[in-house]
């Protein structure tokens, strides 16, 4: 490596690890407890779904052999499209290989330098890169703080205006007020898009997320959603009206220029869909889980916030402490997510527990206590300083 390049590389490690920012990976063992993923429901996991990725394979080969353009389109891919329409209530709905992509893709596709994008502040990483890539003017509003969205959008003169919003916050677990979104968008001429990630499949009556059947096309034109949280599997889509959907198979090339989901990746996700349309159980578990673990957590004073989503984070601050948090609980085999920025703001580090429909009670109480463990050995610390 030339000297300038290994200079380049030295440095931005040095400046993470100084930062108690290094990232590093793991790989997942079997045995520990995981309150770090994104498998709300337990899908990933269930019989049914896994053989009907087998069955998938078996029947349509292990990859789509081409990008949906040319020749890896199949049925199932067309099946999974149908059903995801019908469940979020809209004329027709695109498949993407990831999230990432969906969202860089439905922003390069939609906006150029003439459209003015107006993006919550602690919306995911992959829609203010979207922004960028699009060369748009690309504005943030303060965190749900609609009268600062109506305030920018006010001193827009850009005529193709466009708001974005997740639908819960990946970090916070927080709803976007999407009524308020609606209104604010509708009344300054803009089209909203919603990223409800990690709303689909768990929020809703019919599991269709926090935008879903409530809102129309006509509220809610741009709706994405992805397939790797609670329906178990990995992908995402786009719904939307034919309109929309034809626009972005033209244009948007995250989606023109790759090869298409594999085909037993669709055949597990519609059963994967099947089941949450037809097994609300599932949502009613993970709602008691969430429950369970709010009112326990509340009682030990730990430094919950107010989300009512299956992503509970507990702000500790620094990165040293959350860092300490999460290896304490490791050792204890549970696993959770320290975050830290830049994935998150300065001074807000924090443990991002997820819940699962999967989770047992006394999954739940093991985490509850090994946290008091924690808190009871700051305590200690604190004492003895
Ligand atoms: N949007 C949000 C809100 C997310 O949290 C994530 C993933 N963490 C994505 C999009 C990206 O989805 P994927 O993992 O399918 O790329």
């Amino acid at each position: 490596m030339s000297e300038a390049w290994q200079q380049r590389l030295a440095d931005a490690r040095a400046n993470r690890q100084q930062t108690q920012r290094w990232r590093t990976r793991q790989v997942a063992k079997s045995n520990i407890l995981d309150f770090a993923g994104n498998d709300y429901l337990g899908l990933s996991q269930d019989p049914r779904v896994c053989e009907a990725q087998a069955a998938g394979a078996r029947r349509y080969g292990a990859g789509a052999g081409a990008s949906h353009l040319v020749s890896g389109h199949l049925e199932i891919h067309d099946a999974l499209e149908g059903a995801l329409a019908s469940w979020t209530g809209r004329e027709r709905a695109l498949l993407f290989s990831t999230g990432y992509m969906a969202n860089i893709g439905v922003l390069q596709a939609l906006a150029d330098r003439h459209t003015a994008i107006f993006q919550d502040r602690l919306n995911h990483a992959s829609l203010i890169d979207g922004a960028a890539l699009s060369g748009a003017r690309s504005r943030r509003f303060h965190h749900r703080d609609t009268d600062d969205l109506e305030s920018l959008l006010s001193r827009s003169e850009s005529t193709h205006k466009l708001v974005v919003s997740d639908g819960v916050f990946s970090m916070d677990g927080d709803i976007a007020d999407i009524e308020a979104l609606v209104t604010a968008a509708q009344r300054h001429n803009a089209w909203l898009m919603v990223d409800d990630a990690h709303g689909i499949g768990v929020l809703g009556d019919n599991g269709s997320g926090c935008v879903g059947s409530n809102w129309s096309s006509v509220d809610v034109p741009i709706l994405v959603g992805t397939l790797g949280k609670a329906l178990g599997t990995v992908g995402a889509f786009v719904a939307g009206d034919a309109e929309l959907i034809d626009h972005l198979t033209q244009f948007s090339r995250s989606y023109v220029y790759t090869t298409a989901q594999p085909p037993a990746i669709a055949a597990a996700t519609l059963k994967a869909l099947a089941i949450v349309q037809e097994e609300p159980e599932h949502r009613t578990r993970l709602n008691a889980n969430i429950a369970y673990f709010r009112r326990e957590a509340l009682g030990l004073g730990l430094p919950l916030s107010t989300s009512a989503t299956s992503i509970q984070p507990l702000i500790l601050g620094d990165e040293a402490r959350t860092l300490r948090w999460a290896m304490r609980l490791q050792q204890q085999g549970l696993l959770v997510g320290a975050i830290r920025p830049p994935t998150v703001p300065n001074g807000e580090a924090r443990l991002r527990i997820t819940l699962s429909a999967r989770h047992t009670c006394s999954n739940i109480d093991h985490l509850l206590e090994s946290l008091k463990h924690c808190q009871r050995e700051e305590a200690a610390c604190l004492a003895n300083a």
